[in-house]
């Protein structure tokens, strides 16, 4: 309850909601008449709550990102149970983007990764609920965790009557269907609609229907997933830096940015938008002219959709309004331009003419809005009322120049001031003062040593004409405002769309100017080839511009997942580019469904549903997880979930456990993966062995032959002069080499480590390991009574048996 200037309200907001998560009220004064011949009285009230989640139009807010506020419903007390129906309701506020989904406490976690709420309310029955499921998966991505009743009777019908199936604008074409919302988001919006309220208070807007969003219609990327591909914020650093979101942002407007930001982490899977995002892509690909052009014209116009709800929200600048009528225009012209392309596309297409050769006309700029007050040709009566007020210009102007000549004074101005009212002022007062003195049609008002001010009946009833007219222009200005703020209102569904398709127009015209040499890919649904993942020389998008800003040359590579060849185990050294490998594979999946040009030479999708990845592993021992623990329940989740249309990449699965024990668990998953999931997958190891179990002619319980799983290695070239190098290069085959010292010495390990390392290598690759007699107190450890003293390996399980005594050991 400290005053500060109003003008600091947004930095110290930044500073308490923002960075702090605090919530602040803020309270504005009403004047209210006070008692006959007192001055009037103050009520003070609270006219909004700003939270993390409800911010609307706040300078702070970053634009190239959604600011989501989630509500989540679940019967708290049965989600204890585990698997349970969830309804989720997001909305931006700053924007009116508004969605809903229907999941399970299963996929929660996926679900609140992908969509990065600022903000996330829960009913107040959760809170009391001890060890409430939902609030623990929320509050592992969300700091902001608010409680609230649905203190709103079931929300009116339009609210959620017209639901659409799709984020694509071509879906929203369609006319909406009538309510297909489930119970669970259904009370999901009425939750969420009761904290907006509460909160906005005054500045609640009238919310618009809600985009149901579909699981079958996108690609499903888990939490994990997304956070170890990077695809929009960095592990190490955070940040779109090293991401695939700043690898392919090309757009140029804040509303393109989310828009892409979206697409990257929930691709779509449904074929008929991929392929109408493609043939976009396509477009503009072949008209770099027009790219370029359209990428200019957008940068001259605001972000329409936060614009739009300002309006919505109580706001709202004659500016605003300048910058949608900039941007309607805009609009126009681009619309037209592409009208006019298309035409020509079409004529080349019949002509077999080189689209290059062709000369279009340059899209012109459009003049900008002013952003100032309203046009005078608004209305007749504003018109009039500029046409009077610069006659009365006019007027004080030809009025001061006769002043000056007739009283031979030319520091005499015709001015208005709170202090002397409408006055004439003389400046140079000993020089051109004297005349006027003398005259009766002035009367001095002040005077000072070199300045006098006179009222002069003449100019006191221009400048009150003058005044009148600018205050009638005002009012006038402010009505005019007010039928354009509602007009605004009323076409907010067309302003929105537009602008969306604009943001559509943005990502898809970034799409096919990657900075490196990217090609389109085709994407396959047909059932003969949906199972198919050929991508010939791909590259991974980040890794390579990392690579090539320090002068290295990327190794392409090919992968070709197929009905016949639906799982690939992939070995070789330390530092070869297994990894990336798999990385990029799942990259280019995420990319190709997207609708983008992808890092390859050609590549032929089939529609992934879900991607998984386990990859990265890392502790989790704040939630009592150790590194193995974490790998095995990442691991678990894939086999639970994977589909024959999932594309799965794991790597170094079974690493964290004895070599032995791994080995077990890298052989059941793949089995896994291979007759239950039958998903395709590429599965990076350095179990070898894993590679003659894998290549038996048939499952050892005859659960059926292996003989779809492909071997694929990378290597390490050696030089006679004892250097070595990583060729990165895939070829057929396994690699049995893991070249683990290597990379011990690269990482500056002692040389005599090293080089005892190498020793028990050699001795172990001979089978002929010499362990000294034990002490007693590890014999009595091991249970054993005595240990010959020169040992040989025969059998893979005596290999083990006496790998781990020496350890011991
Ligand atoms: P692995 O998983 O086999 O240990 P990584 O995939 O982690 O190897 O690759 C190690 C490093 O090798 C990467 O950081 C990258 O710099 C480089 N690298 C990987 N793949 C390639 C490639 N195809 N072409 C060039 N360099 C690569």
């Amino acid at each position: 309850m400290c005053g500060f200037p109003l003008i600091h309200l947004q930095k110290h907001l930044n500073t308490l909601v923002q960075q702090s998560n605090r919530f602040v009220a803020l309270s504005e004064e009403f004047a209210r008449p006070g008692p006959p011949g007192t001055r009037p009285l103050f009520d003070r009230r609270v006219v909004r709550i700003v939270t993390p989640g409800t911010l609307i139009d706040e300078p702070f807010l970053n634009h190239y990102e959604n600011n989501y506020l989630l509500a989540i419903s679940s019967d708290a007390s049965r989600s204890l149970e585990g698997h349970d129906d969830v309804g989720l309701a997001w909305i931006d506020v700053s924007t009116g983007e508004f969605f809903t989904k229907y999941t399970t406490m299963e996929y929660l976690y996926d679900d609140v990764t992908r969509i990065r709420p600022r903000e996330v309310v829960l009913t107040k029955k959760m809170e009391s609920v001890d060890s409430c499921p939902v609030r623990a998966i929320v509050q592992r991505e969300c700091p902001v965790v608010s409680y609230s009743d649905t203190v709103t009777p079931t929300p009116p019908q339009p609210l959620v009557q017209s639901v659409l199936a799709s984020d694509s604008v071509s879906e929203h074409a369609e006319p909406p269907t009538t309510s297909t919302l489930s119970s669970h988001e259904t009370s999901a919006v009425n939750l969420l609609t009761s904290y907006l309220q509460l909160n906005l208070l005054e500045f609640m807007p009238d919310l618009s229907a809600p985009n149901k969003e579909v699981a079958e219609a996108r690609m499903e990327i888990d939490a994990h997933t997304l956070k170890s591909l990077e695809i929009q914020e960095g592990i190490q650093e955070g940040g779109t830096s090293g991401t695939l979101l700043g690898c392919v942002k090309k757009t140029v407007t804040g509303g393109g940015t989310r828009l892409l930001t979206r697409w990257l982490c929930s691709p779509s899977a449904s074929l008929s938008e991929i392929n109408a995002r493609q043939s976009l892509v396509a477009f503009f690909h072949a008209r770099p002219h027009l790219r370029r052009d359209f990428r200019e014209r957008l940068r001259g116009i605001d972000d329409v959709t936060r614009t739009v709800q300002k309006f919505l929200l109580g706001r709202g600048s004659t500016s605003d309004v300048a910058a949608i009528s900039t941007a309607i225009s805009t609009w126009s012209f681009i619309k037209g331009r592409i009208l006019l392309e298309r035409e020509l596309q079409l004529r080349e297409q019949n002509n077999h003419l080189d689209p290059e050769l062709k000369s279009n006309p340059p899209m012109r700029n459009g003049s900008r809005g002013t952003g100032g007050p309203i046009n005078p040709e608004f209305s007749e009566e504003l018109s009039a009322l500029h046409t009077r007020f610069q006659g009365l210009l006019k007027q004080r102007e030809d009025l001061e120049s006769d002043l000056q000549r007739h009283y031979n004074a030319p520091s005499l101005t015709l001015r208005s001031s709170p202090l002397h009212g409408l006055h004439v002022h003389v400046a140079k007062s000993k020089r051109d003062a004297a005349k006027a003195k003398a005259s009766p049609t002035f009367t001095l008002i002040a005077e000072s040593n070199s300045t006098c001010c006179f009222f002069h009946q003449g100019w006191a009833q221009v400048g009150s004409e003058l005044l009148e007219t600018s205050q009638t222009i005002a009012s006038v200005e402010k009505a005019a405002f007010e039928v354009l703020r509602n007009e605004v209102k009323m076409h907010e569904t067309q302003l929105r769309r537009n602008a969306r398709v604009i943001d559509e127009l943005g990502c898809d015209a970034g799409f096919c100017q990657p900075r490196l040499r990217y090609a389109l890919h085709k994407t396959e649904h047909d059932r003969r080839v949906a199972c198919t993942f050929h991508v010939v020389n791909g590259r991974h998008p980040t890794v390579e511009i990392g690579l090539l800003s320090s002068g290295r040359m990327f190794t392409a590579n090919t992968v070709s997942l197929s009905p016949d060849s639906q799982l690939h185990i992939i070995t070789g050294p330390n530092m070869a580019g297994k990894s990336t490998l798999l990385r990029q594979t799942a990259l280019i999946a995420i990319l190709a469904q997207s609708g983008s040009f992808v890092p390859a030479d050609y590549a032929q999708v089939g529609i992934v549903d879900r991607l998984f990845s386990r990859i990265g592993a890392k502790d989790d021992l704040f939630r009592d997880r150790s590194t193995f623990m974490v790998e095995m329940q990442e691991a678990a989740d894939i086999l639970k979930k994977a589909t024959p249309r999932s594309l799965v990449i794991m790597d170094e699965v079974g690493r964290g456990t004895s070599v032995r024990d791994g080995l077990a668990i890298a052989f059941a998953v793949v089995r896994h993966l291979y007759f239950k999931n039958n998903c395709r997958a590429l599965f990076a190891t350095h179990f070898h062995e894993l590679s003659d179990m894998l290549g038996c002619t048939s499952d050892y319980r005859g659960a059926g032959r292996f003989e779809r799983i492909g071997f694929f290695c990378t290597d390490v070239q050696e030089t006679e002069f004892g250097s070595f190098a990583y060729s990165h290069r895939l070829r057929p085959g396994v690699n049995k080499e893991s070249h683990g010292l290597k990379v011990a010495q690269l990482a500056g390990m002692p040389p005599s480590t090293v080089a005892v390392a190498r020793e028990i290598m050699a001795r172990l690759k001979s089978d002929d390991v010499w362990i000294p007699p034990l002490r007693q107190d590890a014999l009595q450890a091991l249970g054993k009574s005595q240990i010959p003293g020169r040992c040989f390996f025969r059998t893979l399980n005596d290999r083990y048996q006496s790998l781990s005594y020496i350890i011991r050991i």
